[in-house]
């Protein structure tokens, strides 16, 4: 597991570019296929990494938090939900709520997530490797590959497959 953490390390931004095409070209074959492969290879990344002795992105990304989340946050953290907005969030260039401070307020010293079970659902699909369309987010999966050794090792996979 550590092993494809330093390699993500040293390999991530050199690769970006090789990535970043490969991507732009499957999402013009449309194809489903990329769907199965993709989950697979998911697997294949988080049977070997870690993600307690990454939290890269809880560290530096942070995530997007909707009216949902928030409510259930509160709910978790038995707090008003204007208290949890006031305590923790702010809201973004883009009118989104997001964390008001990173690394995330909500992530331990031990890498464990405090309110795990009531996490916003942008962390629940984080590194969105399993999604359905994979193909159709070029931009999004080449800017993973950058933030969580797990979607390097997807996408350097499928590259291998392909
Ligand atoms: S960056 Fe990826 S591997 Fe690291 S903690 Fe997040 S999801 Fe797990
Ligand atoms: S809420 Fe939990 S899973 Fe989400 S960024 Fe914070 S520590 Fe990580």
């Amino acid at each position: 597991m550590k092993d494809l953490i330093e390699e993500w390390r040293k390999k991530a931004k050199q690769e970006y570019s090789a990535n970043r095409t490969f991507l732009k070209k499957i999402k013009k074959s449309k194809g489903k296929e990329w769907d199965t492969k993709a989950r697979e290879q998911h697997e294949v990344a988080f049977s070997c990494i870690d993600c307690l002795q990454c939290a890269n992105c809880c560290t530096t990304l942070g995530p997007r938090i909707n009216p949902t989340d928030i409510r259930r946050m509160a709910k978790y953290l038995k707090m008003k939900e204007s208290e949890l907005v006031e305590t923790y969030l702010q809201v973004d260039d883009e009118g989104d709520h997001i964390m008001k401070s990173m690394p995330c307020p909500f992530l331990g010293a031990d890498n464990y997530c405090s309110i795990y079970e009531a996490r916003p659902k942008a962390c629940r699909e984080y590194p969105h490797t399993d999604m359905d369309k994979f193909a159709s987010k070029p931009n999004l999966h080449a800017l993973n590959t950058l933030t969580c050794p797990a979607a390097f090792h997807v996408v350097s996979a499928l590259r291998q497959i392909g």
